[in-house]
């Protein structure tokens, strides 16, 4: 399964898939020498060196046959013959036709609108890729979709903590990953939506308006539709988020992702089955929206809270290092009065007093509170607000902060959530 580094070529057959993860040391290098491959949903180019970062986890499928050369060491490295892709390869087809059937009508056509598909299912049923692949299938045929990542956990777009939704314009780079040209992004802070449900749903319904804005000025983007991307939590408030993000962002086409395929059938109702028939239920009155079962791949890689929390620091490197160390950020040092640091959400909105008899206060999910620069703020992962508002200046002490670029912030005023980092 592992292999400890020298060159090697593997031959694939027909519509199987080269599953990959990198050694821990060092990176992979591979190129497809013969036949056509693609990394979920984009397609190697002949002959050509392409360079995998440690641990990247990643299947090279081929539909028609493939030779595959390597060079480095893997953790594992397996062929299989068994897998999903197909369904996916047909979900894309009817995808395809909806986008040419939404492209020739006017704008205050419904019609107009391409196919609007939000992907759910538990951890690691591989969301994340599915997303990629449909993306990249359109990208492919010239569409430009939209992808909107509601996942906070682990953040394909920016860092966790973040919604986000981005044009794609080609296919996504296998190691690249997602083009960060022009993401407009919402930071909740949290990895978890549970810190503050209301938030979040704030934060969801405005990235979706201003989606909408923008699609309703692009025909292009409008017929290419999008694909959003949700976090692994399916129960109780989970499942509310799934229904809420389906119809802030009118969702027409819902893919479940679930289990494994399996020689023997389990007679229990799974998690996607229940999942899936709850969502159709709540929807069967809602025309034109399908909800669709897909099997998960059984190379998806499941990853517990420790490798989690890893990748996610991982990931807020990349965000400050980039990718291949090519960025350099700077630490800089700032009196405690250069910056306002505001935590979203907590307190009242209104005293008792002042409300009714019998009402009680409501939490205001947006409210500000402003925190106190001291230690407990070391680590911790700050936005920069595009707030004009002046407010108060809290003491005459320094901080030394870590920011991707040289020269001024663009904003005194910061926001802070419980996501850390701590540079290793
Ligand atoms: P989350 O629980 O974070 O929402 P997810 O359901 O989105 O996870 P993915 O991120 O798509 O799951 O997949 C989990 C991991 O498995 C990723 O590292 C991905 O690259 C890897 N993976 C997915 N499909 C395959 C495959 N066919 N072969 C090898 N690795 C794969």
């Amino acid at each position: 399964m592992a292999h400890g580094g020298g060159p090697r070529q593997v031959k694939l057959d027909r519509e199987s898939e080269l599953r990959i993860e990198v050694g821990y040391d060092a990176p992979l290098k591979l190129r497809l020498l013969s036949g056509t491959a693609e990394i979920f949903g984009t397609e190697l180019p002949p002959d050509f060196w392409l360079t995998f970062p440690p641990r990247l986890k990643f299947a090279v499928f081929t539909l028609n046959g493939a030779t595959i050369e390597m060079e480095g060491s893997t953790e594992t490295e397996y062929t299989a013959d068994e897998t999903p892709n197909i369904s996916y390869v047909n979900v894309h087809a009817v995808l395809e036709e909806r986008r040419h059937r939404a492209k020739p009508l006017p704008p205050d056509d419904p019609n107009s609108q391409g196919p609007r598909v939000i992907v759910v299912g538990p951890t690691d049923s591989g969301k994340s890729t599915l997303s990629k692949m449909l993306l990249s299938w359109a990208a492919k045929k010239g569409w430009k979709p939209t992808f909107v990542d509601l996942d906070i956990g682990q953040g394909a777009i920016t860092i966790p903590g973040c919604i986000a939704a981005t044009p794609i314009e080609m296919p996504i780079d296998p190691v690249e990953g997602i083009p960060l040209d022009i993401p407009l992004v919402y930071f909740y802070g949290h990895t978890t939506p549970s810190n503050n449900v209301d938030l979040y749903k704030v934060l969801v319904k405005e990235l979706a308006q201003v989606v909408e804005r923008q699609l309703s000025g692009n025909a292009e983007s409008r017929a290419s539709g999008m694909v959003i991307n949700t976090m692994g939590w399916i129960e109780g408030q989970g499942y509310e988020l799934l229904l809420h993000a389906i119809d802030t962002f009118n969702a027409n086409v819902v893919l479940v992702l679930g289990q494994a395929p399996m020689t023997v059938r389990i007679f229990l109702l799974n998690s996607q089955e229940k999942l899936w028939s709850m969502i159709r239920n709540v929807l069967k009155n809602k025309p034109g929206v399908d909800v669709v079962k897909l099997q998960k791949s059984g190379g998806v890689v499941s990853r517990n809270a420790k490798f989690r929390q890893k990748s996610r620091s991982h990931r807020i490197r990349e965000y400050f290092y980039g990718l291949a160390n090519d960025l350099s950020p700077h630490s800089n040092i700032a009196n405690f009065s250069d910056f306002s640091v505001f935590r979203i959400g907590g307190g009242p909105q209104a005293p008792r007093s002042a409300l009714p008899i019998g009402a009680e206060p409501a939490a205001d999910p947006t409210r500000l509170a402003p925190v106190n620069i001291n230690r407990d703020l070391l680590h911790t992962v700050l936005a920069v607000s595009f707030a004009k508002e002046p407010d108060q200046i809290i003491s005459r002490k320094t901080i030394t902060y870590l920011a991707p670029s040289a020269g001024e912030l663009p904003s005194k005023y910061l926001i802070a959530g419980t996501v850390t980092w701590l540079e290793t």
